[in-house]
Order: structure tokens, then sequence, then C-alpha cells
């Protein structure tokens, strides 16, 4: 089984997903990750990340084990490193080396432990267009981007790192704009995608809806 989770920053979609492939064992990718690895890369070398060539070269080099190595560091998460990865996400020549990475992961799909999953999970902006266009069951999360603001600025309290409300609103407004104006796989709901806004749902009850769509097409 495949299901494709996209949609826009702080929608939601990570605790959707990893809800999900608790209930159906499925593996889970959330393919921001590779994007986040490149830009961390830059951040970490002193890059400029208007550097697409270098960009593409960190691309080109990433391998799933770099990946997770890289996702240990304190910046992965930050708005720092969310910025980064926002931007080297908007070269195409950076997606495009991404992409069989992205794919791949679904011809045999492991847990962190190596044992193997009944299917995957993707989370991500492009999954359900680009990644797996063939999954057939697709979500796109949303929410307004003051609720998407407060959402992140709540996480990044939470886990005790410095953050202001409207620093974090205009970060998402920037993030929504590049990630729907890109030239390449702007991000947008595929055809056959169930859009769910979330603005006035709690988790349980997105879950509960996404469970209903699952359990009808399977
Ligand atoms: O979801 P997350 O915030 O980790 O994604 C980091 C950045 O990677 C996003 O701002 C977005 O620009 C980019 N991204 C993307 N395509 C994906 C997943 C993430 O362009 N499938």
């Amino acid at each position: 089984m495949i299901i494709t989770v996209d949609g826009p920053a702080a929608a939601g979609k990570g605790t959707l997903s990893q809800k999900l492939a608790d209930k159906y064992g499925l593996a889970y990718f959330d393919t921001g990750m590779v994007y986040r690895a490149v830009g961390l890369r830059m951040l970490l070398n002193n890059c400029d990340l208007n550097n697409v060539e270098v960009a593409e070269k960190e691309a080109e080099n990433l391998t799933f084990v770099s990946m997770i190595e890289l996702s240990k560091n304190k910046d992965f998460r930050s708005a720092r490193g969310g910025e980064a990865a926002s931007i080297v996400s908007s070269y195409s020549g950076v997606r495009a080396r991404l992409l069989d990475m992205q794919k791949n992961f679904a011809k045999n799909p492991t847990f962190a432990d190596g044992t193997p999953a009944k299917g995957v999970i993707y989370d991500g902006r492009d999954t359900g267009t680009v990644i797996c266009p063939n999954a057939k069951i697709k979500f796109f999360i949303t929410a307004s981007p003051e609720v998407r603001a407060k959402r992140r600025y709540d996480e990044f309290i939470a886990k005790g790192m410095d953050a202001q409300y409207d620093v974090v609103l205009s970060d998402v407004k920037k993030r929504d704009e590049r990630d729907a104006n890109r030239k390449d796989a702007p991000m947008k709901p595929a055809d056959d995608a169930i859009i769910l806004d979330t603005s006035d749902m709690g988790i349980d009850d997105v879950f509960n809806e996404a469970v209903k769509v699952i359990e009808g097409k399977i």
C-alpha cells in the first residue's frame, strides 16, 4: 500500500502520516528531509545558498545514510534549516537529483531497523503529483497560515528553541510562496487527492477522517 500526504509547512502532515504508518504497518518517508539534508550540508560548509551548482553537487552526493546522519544535527529541524531547505528545493537540478532516492524507497520499503514494511507513506509537497503519481490513496492536508504558524511556534517552544510568532508566521508565508511558485513541481493537490482543511480540526479528527477515506478505498 502506498499513501501520499502532501500540503504546506506545518499543516499536520507529519503527525497524521506517523499515526497512519503505525496503524497500517507502513514505513514513513518524510521527503522534506532530503531538502533539509542538502540545505544543512551547505550551511555546515558555509556555502552560499544561492549557489545552485554547489546545491546540485550536494544533492548528487546525498545518500539515505548521510541524510539520517545529518538529521541528528540540531539545525536540521530549526527555522534556519527549514529556510535553507526551502531555498535549495526551488532548484530544478536539485529536485531532479533527489528523485530516484525518493521513488526507489517504495520498491523495498523498510522500517528504521531494516525490517520490511507492508508499504510506505510519503509526506511532502509533491509526493502525490511527482514521486508516486500512481498511489491509490492521496491526501492534501492544509490549514490557514495563522493556524500553521501557531502550531510551528508551539513546537519550537516545546523543544526549548527560541521563537517569535510573527517571525514564524512570515516564514510560513514565505515558504508557501516559494513552494507554490517554483518552476518545477510546484506544490498543488494531485487531481485525485482528498483535501482536508485542518484549521478547525484536532489531530484525532483528522486521523479519523483519513482512516475513513482509506477504509473506503481498500
Ligand atoms: O516539510 P519540511 O518543512 O521538512 O520541508 C522542508 C522544505 O522542503 C519545504 O519548505 C519545501 O520547500 C521543501 N519540500 C519540497 N518537496 C517535498 C518536501 C519538502 O519542496 N516533497
